[in-house]
């Protein structure tokens, strides 16, 4: 291969898009898509929402940017707003998904220290979960073709199966600090944690002093149709990672804790130029109005259920190809008998319908938040269409 301007670390592919109005993405050639992907769940308000346009527009005009040397009242103002919205009493803002892991896993072993127990270094995380591709976050994620030829990589990580529990707390030994989880893996296949799994890891963190650290920079942030997915589970972490829909597409992530989780987090300890710069607190903010908004979590939920029952019907017409609905909200997956990479090309190149293919032979159908039942039909019929014509091939 040659190298190219642009690291090329992406595998190349035939869209361009140089333009986003609402569901649809355009190509340089003019070519209409169906963006049924969000940028992987980050465009949670479409394409050029004016609420978000207008309030980052605003901002850039004001200030851009100082220096948390200064102190943050912008950055101050978003995480009230997301303390009296969730379990946290504390925020610090990321660029990234993979930026707030790493506050995450910091926050952690700083509590235990704090708490005078500094063995207590070490994170239980999940096979087929993805933490992002920092040094640090790689060493969560138990993949190798994330890891190879990145040695050394961050001790203190060790992996049990996926909702597996028994697994799990098996690995406890004294030098835990506690789990890091996604409460539904994304990258990993759209594998949803069952109750039992991730309210036992809440249970044996409150009787034995560790920590539930929580990945939701893919599965929160209104994209199950509740703000968060742990909502779902009747349950609450210590520490959070959030990005993706925070920003919508601008680049923001945050992560959450705890009063008592984030008391090693004292002045000098972590630190960010851009964190809680005034322009990604603008937009952070435009888009908590929106999702905050009445019924708009509601309106999630709704579609979610209409675009799942649309899936679960035109899997029997399908059957060679489809074969079953996974997920919650605007989160789903439609696991294939055969490759998915192959088909999502298929559906991209030949139909106009932007998905993200997955692990485990799965389409993620990832919307913005933003669709009506329109969409959802026009959807519904261009994938039906696609599957129709589809052949898959004889080694899928
Ligand atoms: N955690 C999860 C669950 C993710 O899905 C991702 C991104 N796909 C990340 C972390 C990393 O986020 P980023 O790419 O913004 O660093």
């Amino acid at each position: 291969m040659t190298i190219t301007p642009l690291m090329p670390v992406y595998p190349r592919c035939g869209v361009r898009p140089v333009r986003g109005e609402g569901v649809y993405l355009y190509g340089e050639d003019g070519q209409q898509y169906l963006d049924f992907a969000s940028g992987i769940a980050v465009n949670a308000l479409g394409h050029g929402h004016p609420h978000l346009v207008k309030a980052i527009a605003d901002q850039a005009a004001t200030l851009m940017h100082m220096s948390n040397l200064y102190g943050s009242p912008q950055g101050e103002h978003l995480a009230q707003r997301l303390v009296d919205a969730t379990f946290a009493d504390t925020v610090f803002f990321t660029n990234s998904g993979a930026e707030a892991v790493e506050c995450a896993i910091k926050t952690a072993r700083r509590y235990h220290c704090a708490e005078g127990r500094p063995e207590r270094n070490t994170l239980i995380t999940f096979n087929n979960a993805f933490h992002g591709r920092t040094l640090g976050t790689i060493s969560a994620t138990n993949q190798p073709k994330m890891r190879d030829g990145f040695e050394p990589l961050l001790p203190g990580f060790r992996y049990a199966p996926f909702n597996d529990l028994d697994a799990a707390l098996a690995l406890i030994d004294e030098t835990t600090a506690g789990f890091l989880v996604e409460p539904i893996q994304g990258e990993g296949g759209l594998m949803a944690g069952t109750d039992a799994f991730l309210q036992g890891l809440r249970k044996v963190c409150d009787e034995q002093g560790l920590l539930l650290v929580l990945d939701e920079v893919q599965c929160g942030y209104g994209r199950t149709g509740k703000f968060f997915a742990h909502e779902l589970y009747g349950i609450t972490p210590d520490i959070m990672a959030v990005a993706k829909g925070i920003g919508a597409g601008f680049p923001l992530g945050a992560c959450l804790a705890t009063e008592r989780a984030a008391k090693g987090m004292v002045a000098g300890t972590h630190g960010s130029t851009y964190g809680g710069n005034p322009l990604a607190m603008a937009a952070g903010e435009a888009v908590l109005d929106v999702l905050m908004g009445d019924g708009f979590l509601d309106h999630v939920t709704a579609m979610g259920e209409r675009l799942r029952a649309s899936l679960e019907q035109m899997i029997p017409n399908h059957d060679h190809l489809f074969q079953e609905v996974r997920g919650r909200g605007l989160m789903l997956g439609l696991k294939l008998k055969s490759d998915s990479r192959r088909f999502v090309a298929h559906c991209r190149d030949h139909h106009g319908l932007l998905t993200v293919a997955a692990g485990d032979n799965v389409v993620r159908i990832l919307p913005p938040l933003v669709i009506d039942e329109s969409h959802v039909a026009e959807f519904t019929q261009k994938l039906s269409e696609a599957a129709r014509v589809y052949v898959p091939v004889a080694d899928d």
